[in-house]
């Protein structure tokens, strides 16, 4: 059974002085900050496609498949060089397409047990 790792995104700075050099790509953070001895053989989900720096660190990283929300920067010349470098590498990419394009969490229903109840039946 494939592990599996999921990427956030990390700033290192205030927002007020976040320059694009900054930010730790969720990718990265991911894999460096990982729950185990090594991501080989992981799945790694992620919200937007990998840029071509991401993409290097998960092929080195061994990991076999990347599931991506939106490829919304897909005419851009990283992501362009990422699909190259991804592809070239075997690894699997494809886009998850959640049936719910919303999740609403209702904090108030913690007030009405039988509501929960009913719920989880
Ligand atoms: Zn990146």
């Amino acid at each position: 059974m494939a592990r599996v790792l999921y990427g956030c995104c990390l700033s290192i700075s205030p927002k007020k002085q976040r320059p694009k050099f900054t930010v730790c790509h969720a990718e990265l953070n991911a894999i460096m900050n990982k729950n185990s001895a090594d991501v080989k053989g992981c799945i790694m989900y992620v919200a937007l496609f990998p840029c071509n720096e991401c993409a290097k660190l998960i092929i080195q990283a061994g990991i076999k498949e990347v599931v991506y929300l939106s490829d919304k920067y897909h005419d851009t010349l990283e992501m362009t060089a990422s699909r190259t470098l991804l592809n070239m590498a075997g690894i699997q990419c494809r886009q998850f397409t959640p049936k719910r394009t919303k999740i609403v969490i209702d904090f108030n229903s913690i007030n009405h047990p039988g509501i929960l109840n009913s719920a989880t039946k």
